[in-house]
């Protein structure tokens, strides 16, 4: 039975509820979701999903699948549109939601990272709708590669950027031919919610795309390791990645997962100093809570001291603050826990015998923002120059030539994104084949295009989405071969 519960979220109405099957469906255990900007707000009260709101999610899913992939894809695509267009309509109240909820800078989510939502329904609704199957003669026969829907498809999404993050997994699975069931992270589950009244709004047909809020260890992993569920797609950390690959397995599903990174921020003497010095401070933005960031700065040694220089003015231009105020650059961290897991790798970089050479505390104003943090490492070993922080910290650590320097920037387990600055051409082509990275900018950072393949190598992921290579991934692909002459008309 249909039972909806309403939150007023400073004057935005939110449902605390999941939605399955088309209608919102409540939980008699909730979770309490805070306000990383005040922690003492607390926003909601949310449905605490478990077994049961799993299965009830994946039949209704089932069910749905039986005629959402019967549609052409022409059709699809016009629900994705639609969404695309609401979403566009209601960026303003997405993005308060999602800053209050995340403490991402309210004007880059309602300028660039709720936008990006609708673009990305769009993209896939175009993708799907103009795909070309392959077609070739040998052996006389004629070929055919075709898609099929692969089934009902599990989604689960991080906390950092959850709105984003959650419509560039769904667009494609959608696009494709399956039903979703989207499980956001415990940490920020509103945005999705207020995802589904639009989805209501542009009149999906009931259980093709399904919200459940709650728990990883609970209605996460029951949704994970139901048989029925033909795909999986994932991103947040390593060590949940490694989970949902067992329960992957178990039942033979194909899964991606894009998971957490360590990218190197590398810095030649042939590069403009001062843009890279403006890039690299740009890596503490949000809080530094974000996957493509370079954190491991490698500079040439012979501009090392100046680059400092440059790079210490960028940061102390930064603004500490409420992230609903324009004038902040850096917000607080989502979660007292996330604030001390920050703070206890800076402590133990210390203990260690690592250099900080600024930052390296929590902000004095309270709240929970950590200043920002750069760290010499004793050496390549050092905890912190290995492992993922997430947060604002990063390192610094020079090399003479480019074989160190690439040697240094692949010696990590992680290979997610790598950033370069470089003057020099064939020094740009060169580090593009040689660094074990998913994606690598060259005097840039975060251009995308969504048609390009997108995931990470080594424990960064597995897998690739975007473009046909997220369509390919959600469908099965099936080969059709003709005789020559034994078919007319
Ligand atoms: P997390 O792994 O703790 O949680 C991610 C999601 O998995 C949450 O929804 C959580 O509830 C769920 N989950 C946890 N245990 C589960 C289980 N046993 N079964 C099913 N679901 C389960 O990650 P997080 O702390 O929310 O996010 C931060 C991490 O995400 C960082 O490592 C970051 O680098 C990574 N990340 C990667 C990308 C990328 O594109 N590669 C993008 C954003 C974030």
């Amino acid at each position: 039975m249909s039972t909806d519960r309403r939150i007023d979220v400073d004057g935005v109405s939110v449902s605390a509820c999941h939605f399955i099957g088309g209608e919102r469906v409540d939980s008699p255990e909730t979770f309490e979701d805070r306000s990383p900007l005040r922690w003492e707000w607390k926003l909601a009260d949310v449905a605490r999903g478990g077994a049961l709101e799993a299965q009830h999610a994946v039949s209704a899913a089932k069910v749905a699948f039986g005629q959402w992939s019967q549609l052409s894809s022409h059709e699809r695509s016009e629900y994705l549109h639609r969404l695309a267009d609401l979403i566009d309509e209601n960026v303003d109240m997405i993005a308060h939601v999602e800053c209050l909820d995340m403490a991402m800078l309210e004007e880059s989510l309602r300028l660039r990272v709720i936008p990006r939502g609708a673009r990305n329904f769009r993209a896939y609704g175009e993708l799907a709708a103009n795909y070309e199957s392959r077609q070739w003669e040998s052996n006389g026969t004629a070929n055919t590669v075709l898609r099929m829907p692969a089934g009902p498809t599990v989604i689960v999404t991080p906390w950092n950027a959850p709105f984003m993050l959650s419509t560039w997994k769904c667009a494609p699975a959608l696009a494709a031919g399956n039903t979703v069931i989207l499980k956001p992270a415990e940490w920020s589950p509103l945005s999705c919610s207020l995802l589904m009244d639009l989805v209501q709004q542009a009149e999906f047909p009931p259980g093709v795309f399904n919200l459940v809020q709650g728990f990883g260890n609970e209605v996460g992993a029951a949704l994970v390791s139901d048989p029925r569920v033909r795909r999986i797609s994932f991103t947040g950390s390593p060590a949940t990645g490694r989970l949902i690959g067992e329960a992957a397995a178990r039942n033979l599903v194909p899964f991606t997962a894009e998971l957490g990174g360590k990218g190197p921020f590398m810095v030649f003497a042939d590069a403009d100093l001062d843009a890279a010095a403006h890039k690299a401070a740009v890596m503490y933005d949000d809080a530094g809570q974000v996957c493509l960031a370079g954190t491991r700065l490698l500079v040439e040694e012979s501009v090392r001291e100046r680059f400092l220089v440059l790079f210490h003015e960028a940061t102390l231009q930064h603004v500490l603050g409420d992230s609903r105020e324009s004038a902040t650059t850096i917000s607080p961290l989502i979660h007292p826990d996330h604030l001390a897991r920050v703070d206890a790798f800076v402590q133990r970089a210390r203990t260690h015998g690592d250099e900080v050479h600024f930052g390296g505390q929590a902000h004095t104003a309270g709240a929970l923002w950590y200043e920002p943090t750069l760290i010499s490492p004793l050496s390549n070993e050092s905890e912190v120059v290995q492992n993922e922080v997430f947060g604002p910290v990063l390192t610094i650590q020079s090399f003479t030539d480019e074989a160190e320097a690439i040697e240094l920037a692949n010696s990590t387990a992680y290979g997610l994104s790598a950033i370069v600055y470089t003057s020099n051409e064939s020094r740009a082509q060169r580090l593009g084949a040689a660094l074990r990275a998913g994606t690598i900018w060259i005097n840039t950072f975060l251009v995308r295009d969504l048609t390009a393949p997108f995931g990470g190598a080594g424990i960064s992921g597995i897998g690739r989405e975007g473009g046909d290579y997220a369509l390919d991934f959600y469908s099965d692909l099936k080969t059709l071969q003709i005789k020559e002459g034994t078919v007319h008309g």
